[in-house]
């Protein structure tokens, strides 16, 4: 598997079975990426599914800190609205960002994972520090424009892998907002 490749590739965070993929594999942390993974761009938004799943995954006793690289106020009144840590600015893929995440919730590398929807800030960041990555479709097309750049460039890398899990039966409605 090459250094931008997933480990892991799923459409969305709750189609990461939390027993199956998260908590039988040893990883009780997660580094969980903002902006299109569990926010949409678009619309600023947590989708209701995504807000069950943090909290059915947090009650199964996993925890988790955000790492964006956004800098603006509104990822740090998410975080506060979530309840969880964050590390902002947080410049992926370099490592300093995810090894502050990790000391703030008492993870070490092997326990825990990296979950994000892009390949070069995501994935890549933890290739480097030798941690697992999850990759996640986006939430909605919507974009920064460097980052629309970037997709072309992960259709190239990703090829016809499909995601997992799809056709389970998803623990929690899809449809509406949560945040
Ligand atoms: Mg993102």
């Amino acid at each position: 598997m090459s250094f931008l490749e997933p480990d892991r590739y799923f459409s969305r965070l709750s189609h990461v079975d939390i027993d199956r993929d998260l908590l039988a594999l040893g990883y009780h942390h997660v580094l969980l990426d903002v902006d299109n993974t569990i926010l949409t761009r678009d619309t600023h938004e947590v989708p209701r599914d995504v807000g069950f799943w943090l909290a059915k995954a947090r009650d199964a006793g996993l925890t988790f800190c955000l790492v964006s690289n956004n800098w603006h106020e509104g990822v740090y009144q998410l975080a506060n609205r979530l309840s969880l840590p964050i590390v902002a600015k947080a410049v992926k893929p370099l490592p300093p960002a995810f090894l502050a995440a990790m000391r703030k919730i008492g993870a070490v590398r092997a326990n825990t994972v990296v979950v994000g929807d892009q390949l070069v800030t995501d994935v890549m960041g933890a290739h480097f520090l030798g941690m697992k990555a999850y990759l996640l479709a986006p939430l909605v097309e919507q974009d920064l424009r460097h980052t629309l750049l970037l997709r072309n460039f992960e259709r190239l890398v990703m090829g016809e892998r499909q995601p997992e899990n799809v056709g389970e039966s998803v623990q929690t409605q899809e449809e509406g907002r949560f945040l």
